[in-house]
């Protein structure tokens, strides 16, 4: 039989984190988006305060010892307030710390994993680069062995949490292995002479979230900041978009919710032609694309919660996650600021920022095309279940 009851233990972590982002974060956002200011320095330290940093990792590393629908949950109901939020999920959690949870060694995840699970340090990804995002082979920062350390040179761009993170995970081509094998993972500090970094502007959305630039000119990192071994980077790096996209799919679900939400409280607001607009047959049409936009999402991301949970191999099914409710997101947004009428289309209404913040999801961590492509690819017989990527290892829940 299929459960789909929450644990009163995921009820309760809902519950806070909804009330965390509505108390701390509801009354500024509108302000910060204006002003394009990042609300990562006045939250990151409460989030940690919440646990909500460490979620999925075990508590013997200090994380909160929680499950992937616990990921999820914390992704859908912080980007229900925005973007940026669920961000921190996706970079620092999913992407940066479940990396170094499975690819760390002991000594690697008592240095880094650990205070990232507790908040104390924050963790980012860099892989896209000014020249190369979908296509990763083809990256072009350079690493080279001198005595006892890696020297680092290149560029990453579209880098999110640029500013406030303490630690990057860093891809580059190492050795003479040509194409995707020659790549090998770092943990660079960045605190590392020859780092340095810049936030971007202007960005369409997530303008309360940085997102920026990082230049390696030389950076020495030691011998043992490889994560994994040499050849492995790829690997690692596909490894870690399963569990970015899965939260990124989780956190579209929010932004659906958040799209209905507003619209429902307009729809009975506004009068027209005499009556409540939500009594009008088309404006209900709107809303039930929107619902099923929602259900049909959430239910994608809840079956790739349980396939993580049990560590069976999800990456087609995160894939389809993150691809159909990032779509549905956008359709959401879209249909919500057509139900607002002219007001969606003016910044008095979270609306068009929904939309504004949608319109990344369908690109980040992978376009939605790359993500068609690996429904492709599977269905073909191209991709085997057993080639490159890994398997996550199994949950494990100690309490
Ligand atoms: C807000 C934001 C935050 C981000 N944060 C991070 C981060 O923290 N770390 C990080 O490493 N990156 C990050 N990125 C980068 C993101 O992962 C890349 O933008 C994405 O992978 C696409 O790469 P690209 O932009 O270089 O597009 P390109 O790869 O240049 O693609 C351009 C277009 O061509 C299409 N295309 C490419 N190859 C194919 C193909 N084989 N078949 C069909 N179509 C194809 C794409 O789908 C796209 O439509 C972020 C991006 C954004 C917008």
């Amino acid at each position: 039989m299929i459960d789909f009851s929450l644990t009163e233990e995921h009820q309760m972590l809902r519950d806070s984190v909804r009330d965390f982002a509505e108390r701390e974060v509801g009354p500024i956002i509108s302000e910060y988006d204006k002003r394009q200011k990042s609300v990562y320095p006045q939250v990151l330290p409460k989030m940690g305060e919440l646990g909500i940093l460490g979620v999925c990792i075990p508590e013997k590393l200090e994380g909160s010892g929680l499950d992937y629908l616990a990921l999820a949950i914390v992704s859908e109901e912080l980007e229900r307030m925005d973007t940026s939020l669920r961000v921190i999920m996706s970079v620092h959690t999913a992407l940066s710390s479940l990396s170094l949870y499975q690819w760390g060694t002991t000594e690697q995840q008592e240095k880094y994993l650990i205070p990232q699970a507790k908040g104390k340090k924050i963790g980012a990804f860099g892989l896209t680069e000014p020249n190369t995002g979908s296509d990763v082979a083809n990256l072009k920062t350079k690493a080279v062995v001198e005595g006892d350390e890696f020297v680092l040179n290149g560029a990453k761009q579209w880098i999110s949490l640029v500013e406030v993170a303490d630690n990057f995970l860093i891809f580059a081509k190492l050795g003479k292995e040509k194409g995707y094998r020659g790549i090998a993972a770092f943990i660079v500090e960045k605190e590392f002479s020859g780092v340095s970094t810049t936030s971007f502007h202007d960005k369409l959305g997530i303008r309360t979230g940085d997102t920026g630039e990082i230049i390696l000119q030389d950076v020495r990192v030691p011998k043992e900041n490889l994560l994994g071994q040499e050849g492995e980077g790829f690997k690692i790096a596909m490894s870690a978009l399963d569990n970015g996209r899965f939260t990124v799919a989780a956190g579209a679900c929010g932004l659906i919710k958040a799209s209905i939400d507003a619209s429902v409280e307009y729809c009975h607001e506004r009068k027209a032609f005499g009556q409540e607009i939500g009594k009008f047959e088309l404006i209900q049409e709107h809303l039930a694309y929107m619902q099923a936009g929602y259900d049909q999402s959430q239910l994608l991301v809840y079956k790739c919660a349980w396939m993580k949970n049990q560590g069976l191999k999800n990456t087609r099914e995160t894939a389809i996650a993150k691809w159909q409710a990032t779509n549905h997101a956008s359709d959401a947004a879209n249909r919500a600021i057509q139900i607002h009428g002219a007001n969606g289309y003016s910044g008095d209404f979270p609306v068009e920022r929904y939309w504004r913040n949608a319109r990344a999801n369908t690109i980040l961590e992978g376009t939605n095309e790359i993500q068609k492509l690996i429904q492709g690819s599977f269905l073909l017989g191209y991709r085997k279940p057993t080639s490159l990527r890994c398997t996550l290892p199994a949950y494990e829940h100690e309490s």
